[in-house]
């Protein structure tokens, strides 16, 4: 295995795919590959936190 160079589907940036997160997404048995790059996967993560539920309360 070596690193891998995608491209990041919602900026169309390119970041690496490392062969230790390869390894990890192997062994989480996950087929695909990541399709957004770690900044887009974070702020993704942190809107889902967010729910937006409670917010007026
Ligand atoms: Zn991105």
């Amino acid at each position: 295995m070596a690193d891998k160079e995608l491209t990041c589907k919602d900026c169309g940036n390119t970041f690496v795919f490392t062969e230790g997160e390869q390894a990890f997404y192997k062994e989480k048995g996950f087929e695909n590959e990541p399709q957004r790059c770690p900044d887009c996967r974070k702020s993704r993560k942190a809107q889902n936190n967010r729910g937006g539920r409670d917010f007026r309360r």
